[in-house]
């Protein structure tokens, strides 16, 4: 697969087609793993903003709020069929932005196609309730759609965040005014395009693109929003929630997280060393759920410290186009200066390192994946989401005492626990402060299952049918016998 780049979707996508930003203003994105810029994309400002909330708002209301549930279903069936059939368009976009490996691109751009199956399926099956009140009479309860949904989703998984936002948002009735991450619009402005194509009527889904900090604003404070779903780091989601205040403004956020990987000597330790490398450096790290603090019992930590390092070594870091790739480049030079700032601090205070953190010879944001031992309950690495390819491993003697390490960091996302014993796996899970936690497996994201997190990594949860009642109003009924 060639990393040049042929047709482009630059532009921003309104009211069902390709348009030019109103100040004309455009930006570069450049390719990570070459280090070379390869196209220019609108960027939007303040007055595009305003053009796209109010189309996105009059689609709602002369028609796509009022459409026959069937009908709605009908045409998310569309989307996700057109969806699977640029498979392979999308992934290659995904990674010429980003730098993804193309292997992850493709599973990625199936799981978007497969968000919109479900969200097609769920139309139908989102059922309100019957109340038998007191006073007697028929209460009953309606799920009804909001209006504008802002979704403003991050660089690291650009395809399928749209996705999980859009599709839920459309299934409900709302329309939706799409933010992409300044360094990812393409797949961002390609869902657009297609949604479009396969039937979705002009307007209902709306793509901006834009750098966060000049149009974020505009868009989380336009009076016609109803509401904001975010994706992103933990900083900007307070903002937005402030911001959202002011007009009681409905918010779900996904945040930052610093997610711990523990392992129990009882467990198939070694199968969890094998695997754990990748529930970390998946990505090159930049992933939410990276399981970066791994607490592993003393009894075994030592073994398990020298299989991860080893399984670690063997990752194949490098040209996204190659299907073998595993780890491909960080996203930006900024993004790799930050992830070697930490490195930087750890070097400093002394911290082991098992395996890694250098730069591999050649051109690309690359990162070789750093495996930290020792390190200060304190230090920078330990506490703070670091957003690259860098894991602490700790041991531990005391399960309530690792618990209690576990449950002191601000964040509460994700989590896995390696053990083969039942009691311990239902203790540790309902003990551990996070949203989204698997046993003996590293997988956080089910399609079915509510995905968002506890404590500063969240509020409200993406996908399952969880997602679309985020996306609806509750109103209740009462009809006097
Ligand atoms: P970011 O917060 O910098 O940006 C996210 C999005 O917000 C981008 O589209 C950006 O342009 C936009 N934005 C920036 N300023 C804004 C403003 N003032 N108003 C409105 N929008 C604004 O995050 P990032 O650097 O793109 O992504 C990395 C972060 O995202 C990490 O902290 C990571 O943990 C988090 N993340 C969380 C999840 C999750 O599901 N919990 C998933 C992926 C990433
Ligand atoms: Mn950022």
């Amino acid at each position: 697969m060639s990393q040049s780049a042929s047709h482009l979707p630059n532009q921003l996508f309104i009211d069902g087609a390709y348009r030019a930003s109103a100040s004309g203003r455009r930006s570069a994105l450049i390719n990570p793993a070459l280090e070379q810029p390869f196209c220019e994309v609108a960027a939007a400002d303040a007055s595009d903003v305003d053009a796209a909330v109010q189309t996105a708002h009059r689609a709602w209301e002369s028609g796509w709020r009022d459409l026959s549930p069937g009908k709605r279903t009908e045409i998310l069936f569309q989307v996700a069929r057109t969806l699977r059939e640029n498979q392979e368009a999308i992934a290659r976009l995904e990674m010429l932005q980003i730098g993804k490996p193309i292997s992850d691109a493709l599973d990625e751009a199936g799981l978007g196609a497969r968000v919109f199956e479900y969200y097609a399926g769920a139309v139908t099956k989102f059922c309100g309730q019957t109340i038998p009140v007191s006073r007697g009479g028929f209460d009953f309860t309606l799920r009804e759609s909001m209006g504008v949904v802002a979704a403003i989703v991050p660089w690291n998984f650009p395809f399928p965040i749209a996705c999980w936002k859009a599709a839920p948002a459309l299934a409900a009735g709302n329309c939706v005014v799409l933010k992409p991450a300044s360094l990812s619009p393409l797949t961002a402005l390609l869902l657009g395009e297609l949604a479009h194509k396969a039937g979705l009527p002009p307007g209902v889904l709306q793509v901006l693109p834009g750098a966060g900090s000049a149009i974020g604003d505009a868009l989380v404070a336009h009076p016609l929003i109803r509401k904001i779903s975010f994706t992103g780091s933990t900083e900007i989601g307070r903002r937005i929630m402030e911001c959202a205040s002011k007009d009681l403004k409905r918010v779900s956020l996904e945040l930052g997280g610093k997610s711990p990987n523990i392992v129990f000597a009882d467990s198939d330790w070694r199968k969890a060393a094998d695997s754990s490398p990748m529930s970390v450096f998946a990505n090159t790290g930049q992933d939410c759920c990276a399981r970066s603090r791994v607490f592993v019992e003393r009894q075994v930590y030592q073994p398990f410290v020298e299989r991860f390092t080893a399984a670690t070594r063997q990752l194949i870091v490098g040209d996204p186009t190659d299907p073998k790739t595993q780890l491909g480049p960080m996203v930006s030079a900024g993004q790799r200066a930050t992830v070697e700032e930490f490195l930087a601090d750890a070097r400093s205070r002394g911290t082991r390192f098992a395996v890694g953190g250098d730069r591999p010879a050649g051109r690309g944001y690359f990162l070789n994946p750093a495996v930290l031992l020792d390190v200060g309950a304190q230090d920078r690495c330990w506490r703070e989401e670091i957003f690259g390819p860098v894991a602490a491993i700790v041991p531990f003697d005391d399960e309530s005492e690792m618990i209690r390490e576990v449950n002191a960091s601000p964040y509460g996302l994700s989590g896995s626990i390696w053990t083969n014993d039942l009691r311990r796996a239902i203790r540790v899970s309902k003990a551990t402060q996070s949203g989204v936690l698997s046993v003996n497996s590293h997988s956080s994201v089910h399609v079915e299952a509510p995905f968002g997190g506890f404590k500063t990594s969240g509020l409200g949860r993406d996908l399952g049918m969880s997602a679309m009642e985020g996306y609806t109003e509750l109103k209740n009924v009462y009809i006097a016998e």
